[in-house]
């Protein structure tokens, strides 16, 4: 069987308040997230992304990953970096697991944008254990938005001095962020820092910030709500499973799309059913342009002649022309600056929408807590529970 790319969100349960994420308000019920079993069903990937809601709330997460590691070749957890002792413990059963832990601009923005109290030095302070343990694969990513866009290169300065990953994202709207209401207010400022950023990583001498380049060169795309720079791929080679064990393509869609159901279906029935092929037909025709490493990592596989024809273009011109990136090269930038194009009319082509309905994707089950509390009371009385 042909190794995918899976993303298994095994909670909705979240004890951080970002802004740009409403998650935190609609956790799902823990006996209904995804068991060891339905685990056990999932196919062989050659690249795994745990995540949450904060992934490190569950309790049995080391069980989850031992599995996953029977089936994976690499593992890497995105978490926001909160329980330090969850995280070295399961670091040092699992030597090679990957850990990125969100960081959203230095101390007090990032202590603004996550809510969390104390956020920002709990996860630096789990980042640098993890330095000090040697833990080969650690990082951190922001997701970039006005508040935080002028930290993105002070953060990459961090990251390099502790050499450690750093991976951008920038804001998105879908019932997975709970949120539709996202959207980049000043695009020439924040496609600024990302300009800096670009010429920072294409000056190093490592050929994967190259590529990260291009990644973040295709994030002023997105900001600007032009088409994707490569096509999206995702529910052909790459997919995600909810804490429902509900299997779909991505998590940038609007509303849940649903290819299937691990609980109940095995994963050969599930991939190949014509409920399946029609959510790929959806992604076919899917307008909503996202631009985050999960469905961008694959689609740099796919096209690699091309992203790599850009990274050789630019070096080349760095090097021997002595000529920086500019945001500039991005026709819509251009046409922007110069008032051919309106900040209402890029509004309109983007995902934020003022009037939508937010769907979160819970379980009739899981909203039922609403009945006696909020979503934040709830994972509050669970980790009080948990004692953490
Ligand atoms: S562009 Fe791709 S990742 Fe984004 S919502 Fe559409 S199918 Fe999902």
């Amino acid at each position: 069987m042909k190794k995918l790319n899976g993303t298994i969100i095994v909670t909705y349960r979240c004890n951080a308040r970002c802004s740009m994420c409403n998650r935190y308000k609609a956790p799902s019920l823990p006996e209904e997230e995804i068991s060891i079993e339905t685990i056990k069903k999932l196919p062989p990937m050659y690249f795994t992304n745990i995540t949450g809601g904060e992934p490190f709330i569950r309790s049995d997460l080391k069980d989850i990953v031992r599995e996953l590691y029977k089936k994976s070749d690499r593992i890497v957890i995105s978490t926001n970096g909160y329980f330090t002792d969850r995280i070295i413990d399961l670091c040092n059963e699992f030597p090679n697991v990957g850990i990125r832990i969100s960081i959203e601009g230095l101390e007090q923005t990032n202590n603004e944008i996550r809510g969390l109290p104390n956020g920002f030095n709990r996860g630096y302070e789990t980042l640098k254990k993890l330095v000090e343990l040697k833990h080969p694969d650690v990082g951190f990513g922001m997701t970039v938005q006005d508040k935080n866009a002028k930290d993105l290169v002070p953060l990459y300065n961090i990251s390099n001095e502790l050499g450690m990953e750093f991976a951008t994202a920038s804001l998105h709207n879908s019932f997975y962020f709970v949120e539709t209401k996202n959207i980049i207010k000043d695009r020439l400022m924040v496609a600024g820092y990302f300009e800096e950023l670009i010429n920072e990583l294409l000056k190093s001498s490592s050929p994967k910030k190259w590529f990260r380049a291009y990644f973040n060169h295709g994030l002023i795309n997105y900001i600007f709500s032009q088409k994707r720079l490569l096509p999206c791929n995702m529910a052909f080679d790459t997919f995600f499973i909810d804490p429902y064990g509900d299997v779909m393509p991505c998590n940038g869609t609007k509303d849940k799309e649903v290819m299937g159901n691990l609980n109940t279906q095995s994963w050969e029935e599930l991939w190949n059913s014509t409920q399946a092929e029609d959510i790929r037909k959806k992604v076919r025709k899917c307008d909503r342009n996202c631009w985050m490493i999960g469905s961008v990592s694959p689609a740099i596989r796919k096209h690699i002649f091309k992203v790599s024809w850009w990274v050789f273009r630019h070096k080349f011109l760095r090097c021997f022309k002595k000529k920086k990136y500019s945001m500039y090269e991005n026709k819509i930038v251009r046409d922007f600056s110069d008032g051919k194009v309106s900040k209402e009319q890029l509004d309109k082509l983007s995902t934020c929408d003022l009037t939508a309905i937010v769907n979160d994707g819970l379980s009739d089950k899981s909203k039922e807590i609403f009945n006696d509390m909020t979503g934040e009371e709830f994972v509050e009385k669970n980790l009080k529970n948990q004692d953490i």
